[in-house]
C-alpha cells in the first residue's frame, strides 16, 4: 500500500500575500518622486530580488541583514527574503559599526544589505561570519538593484510552515543587550489580518506611509496590512508634517508615532478640511497624549485610534472603530489574543482597575528569543504568556492602561511610584505640554522621585509652581523631590522617551 500523500501547506507570508492575486495592475505603492508601482510589478520586483538572493548564496532559514535607508527597494528586499523562505533582519539605521558587529555576530547572515559608505566598514564586520555584502542607498541604487535589474521575474515562492522564522527583529535595548525577537509567518499573517478586519481596511484605502521599515510599526504594520487588504500607499522617505496634510486630501488612513500628532498639530493647515477625506488615524509605539488625542478632536473632528503592541508580539490591543476610542487608554484586546494582568511577583491573575504585569498569549506572539532559550524561558509563563514588561491596568469597561515600563516604575522610601501617574497630574498643569517621572538614586529614600517637565515658552511654570499645583493632589511619598524644567525630552525615532538617558543625565542630582 502506497503511504500517503503528505500535503504540505505553504504558510510563507509572500504567499499568503500575493497568492490569487485577481488584478495585478491595482496599485501598490506611490512614491513622493511619483513613482507607480502595481501588485503585480511588486510581485515581479520581489521574484527578481529574491532570485539575486538565492544566487548570492542565500538559502531558506538563512537571515539576511539589511541596514539601509527607507526606499521601496528596500521594501522589496523584505518581500524577497521572506519569499526565498529566508529570514529578514532589517537594523535600525542609527547603529554604529560599532553595534552593528554585534548584531552581525549575533545572527550570522549570509547577507548584508547596506548603504554603499558604510561597505568597508561593514564587509570586515560582515566577514568574520562568512557573510557577503550587497549595497542598496537612499535612492534605491547600488549593487543589490543592479542585480535585481537583470535577474528574471519569476520565482517559485520556497514553501514554509506557518511556524519558520520569517523575520528577526531586534529589540530597543535600553538595558543590556538587546535581544532578537523571532516572528514566524503565522505571527505576521494572523496579526495584519486581524488588523484589516479590525481596522475595516479596504482594496479602496490608501495609506500615507512615513514610518521608517527598520520597527515592527511601519515594516508590519502599515506594509503587511495595506498589501493584505490590496490597498496603496503612499511611501515616503521620512515624516514630513507639510506634504503629509497635503496627501490628506485623497488618503484615507494615516499610521503615526504619538510625535506626527503633536507636530501636524503645529501646523495650521490642519483642519476639518484638510482631514476631511481621511478615515482613520492610528496611533502606536509610544504614550499619545491625553491632551493630543482631545486637540486633535477638536482640531479635525476625528479621534485617534490608539493601539499598543510591541516587537516581540506585533499588536495586541486596539481602541474599537466603532465604540469609543478612549483618550489615554490603548483598548482591548484584539481577536485571539488575550491579555491579563497579573501580580508581578507572584504571577496571579489580577481584578480589574488593579495595576500589575500586562501578558499577552495569541497567535501574534513570538517564538522566543534568537539564541537565548534561558532568557525566553524566564519571560513566559508555564501556561505560555508573555510577560510584556509593561505595566498598567484593564478598567472596568475593558480598556487596557498602559503606565510605563517596569524597568521604568519608581520605589521611593519602599513606595511604588507609577510615573503615569504624577506625569498625568502635572500634563494637567496651564503651561505644562508634557512630561517624564523618573527615580533617581537617593541615600534617604533609595530613589528619589524627580520630574523633568516641558513648557510652553513664557508659560511661567517653574520647580516651585508645579510643586504647588501638586500638593495635596499626591500622597507625600509620591511628590516629587526635584523638579526639573526642559526644553524637550530625549526621544528615539519611534518617538519613544527615553528614559534611562534622563536618569543618567540626573543621576548625581541628590548626591551628598
Ligand atoms: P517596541 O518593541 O519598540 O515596539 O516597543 C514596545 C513598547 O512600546 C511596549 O512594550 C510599550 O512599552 C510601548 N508602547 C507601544 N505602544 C504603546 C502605546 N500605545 N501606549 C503606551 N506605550 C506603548
Amino acid at each position: 500500500m502506497n503511504a500517503p500523500q503528505k500535503t504540505i501547506m505553504n504558510a510563507n507570508l509572500f504567499s499568503r500575500l500575493f497568492d490569487g492575486l485577481d488584478d495585478p495592475s491595482r496599485l501598490a505603492i506611490e512614491t513622493s518622486d511619483g513613482q507607480r508601482i502595481s501588485y503585480g510589478e511588486l510581485m515581479a520586483r520581489a521574484g527578481q530580488m529574491a532570485n539575486v538572493l538565492v544566487s548570492s548564496g542565500v538559502r531558506p532559514g538563512d537571515r539576511v541583514a539589511a541596514q539601509t535607508e527607507k526606499s521601496v527597494p528596500g521594501l522589496v528586499l523584505y518581500l524577497a527574503t521572506v519569499r526565498a523562505g529566508a529570514v529578514y533582519l532589517p537594523l535600525n539605521t542609527a547603529y554604529t559599526l560599532n553595534e552593528l558587529e554585534y548584531f552581525i555576530a549575533d545572527a550570522e547572515p549570509s547577507l548584508v544589505v547596506c548603504d554603499p559608505s558604510k561597505a568597508e566598514g561593514i564587509g570586515a564586520i560582515a566577514a568574520k561570519v562568512g557573510a557577503g555584502v550587497e549595497t542598496l542607498d537612499a535612492d534605491g541604487q547600488g549593487s543589490l538593484t543592479q542585480a535585481a535589474a537583470v535577474a528574471k521575474p519569476e520565482f517559485e515562492t520556497v514553501a514554509r510552515a506557518g511556524d519558520d522564522l520569517a523575520a528577526i527583529l531586534y529589540t530597543s535595548g535600553t538595558t543590556g543587550r538587546s535581544k532578537g525577537a523571532m516572528l514566524t509567518h503565522d505571527n505576521l499573517a494572523s496579526n495584519s489580518l486581524a488588523l484589516v478586519d479590525y481596522w475595516r481596511f479596504t482594496d479602496q484605502d490608501v495609506l500615507i506611509h512615513a514610518l521608517p521599515i527598520y520597527h515592527t510599526h511601519g515594516l508590519f504594520v502599515a506594509s503587511n496590512v495595506t498589501l493584505f487588504a490590496r490597498a496603496a500607499m503612499i511611501f515616503l522617505p521620512k515624516f514630513d508634517p507639510d506634504l503629509i496634510i497635503r496627501l490628506m486630501a485623497r488618503a484615507t488612513v494615516l499610521m503615526g508615532v504619538p510625535t506626527f500628532y503633536t507636530r501636524l498639530l503645529q501646523s495650521p493647515a490642519l483642519t476639518r478640511e484638510s482631514t476631511r477625506h481621511m478615515r482613520l488615524f492610528v496611533s502606536g509605539s509610544a504614550p499619545l497624549l491625553a491632551d493630543t488625542h482631545r486637540e486633535w478632536a477638536d482640531r479635525t473632528g476625528h479621534a485617534v485610534l490608539e493601539r499598543y503592541g510591541m516587537t516581540e508580539t506585533n499588536m495586541n490591543t486596539s481602541n474599537p472603530y466603532d465604540g469609543e476610542r478612549v483618550p489615554g487608554a490603548v483598548g482591548h484586546a484584539l481577536p485571539g489574543v488575550s491579555v491579563r494582568v497579573t501580580d508581578p511577583d507572584t504571577g496571579k491573575t489580577l481584578g480589574p482597575e488593579t495595576i500589575g504585569m500586562i501578558e499577552v498569549k495569541g497567535p501574534n506572539v513570538f517564538k522566543g528569543y534568537w539564541r537565548m532559550p534561558e532568557k525566553t524561558k524566564v519571560e513566559f509563563r508555564e501556561d505560555g504568556f508573555f510577560i510584556t514588561g509593561d505595566l498598567g491596568k484593564i478598567d472596568a469597561n475593558g480598556y487596557v492602561h498602559i503606565l510605563g515600563r517596569g524597568k521604568d516604575l519608581v520605589i521611593s522610601g519602599g513606595f511604588n511610584v507609577y510615573p503615569k501617574e504624577i506625569e498625568s497630574e502635572i500634563d494637567a498643569m496651564p503651561g505644562v505640554i508634557e512630561s517624564a517621572v523618573i527615580g533617581v538614586p537617593h541615600a534617604d529614600f533609595g530613589e528619589g522621585v524627580t520630574a523633568v517637565v516641558v513648557c510652553g515658552r513664557d508659560a511661567g511654570v517653574d520647580e516651585a509652581s508645579v510643586l504647588k499645583a501638586l500638593d495635596g493632589r499626591l500622597a507625600k511619598f509620591k511628590m516629587p523631590k526635584r523638579v526639573i524644567v526642559v526644553e524637550e525630552l530625549p526621544r528615539n525615532a519611534m518617538g519613544k522617551v527615553q528614559k534611562n538617558i534622563l536618569r543618567d543625565t540626573y543621576a548625581k542630582l541628590y548626591a551628598k
